[in-house]
């Protein structure tokens, strides 16, 4: 008898530790929905959605862009003039040297800012499908960078790869394009293309799978 009443009151104990565990992520939702939610203002923030449906003006240009050339950088560069904000390079400095830290190396960063005018020349030479229209594409909002490594079988077969998909959210990225959201990116796989968002955001959409058009739903 002791036994069953025993046995009855850690059942108790386990429902109220589910009860608390699920009002404590009510709680962290709430407030992640109201965070995100101030956020959301157009054109500004982190979780800043840009895509063919939400293009940008042509005047914007984010604030604080640094070039990555001038400061410290544990990745390689395929040019001297490649800029993105001051938060996105702390971040991809920090990301790219625990990378080096893990013995993953040879990163080489191919792009970052683009601004309308260029993307407008980079939609001239290569076309629609082949390229984001002006005002549509993430490297206008100084967030999102294009990174390989030297490699003859595809960036996406490399162990630099493996490291980075699984880490990318610690430092407050996600892969921005993965093979099975075509449907709703609008954009087919990009490997290569990494987008910050900040570790909150990053961690919950690696948690749900989610893309930034279905994490800016869901927050409303
Ligand atoms: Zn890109």
């Amino acid at each position: 008898m002791a036994k069953k009443k025993k046995k009855k009151k850690s059942g108790l104990g386990g429902k109220l530790l589910g009860l608390l565990l699920a009002l404590a992520l009510a709680a962290g939702a709430f407030q992640l929905g109201w965070h995100f939610g101030a956020q959301s203002t157009r054109f500004t923030g982190n979780i800043l959605l840009v895509n063919e449906a939400h293009p940008l003006p042509a005047d914007y240009v984010p604030e604080a862009l640094v070039n990555l050339y001038e400061q410290r950088h544990s990745f390689r560069m395929a040019s001297s003039e490649i800029y993105l904000t001051r938060e996105t390079y702390e971040a991809m400095e920090r990301m790219f040297h625990a990378a080096e830290e893990a013995g993953m190396n040879g990163y080489i960063v191919t792009s970052g800012y683009r601004s309308y005018e260029r993307q407008a020349e980079v939609y001239a030479e290569n076309g629609a499908g082949k390229a984001q229209k002006p005002g549509a594409s993430e490297h206008q909002t100084g967030l999102a960078f294009d990174v390989t490594v030297e490699t003859s079988a595809g960036f996406e077969s490399t162990p630099q790869y493996g490291w980075l998909i699984t880490h990318a959210h610690e430092y407050g990225f996600i892969q921005r394009y993965p093979a099975n959201k075509a449907d709703i990116t609008g954009i087919s796989y990009e490997p290569w293309h990494y987008r910050y968002v900040g570790v909150e955001a990053a961690t919950r959409m690696r948690q749900t799978g989610q893309t930034l058009e279905e994490f800016v739903e869901s927050m409303g």
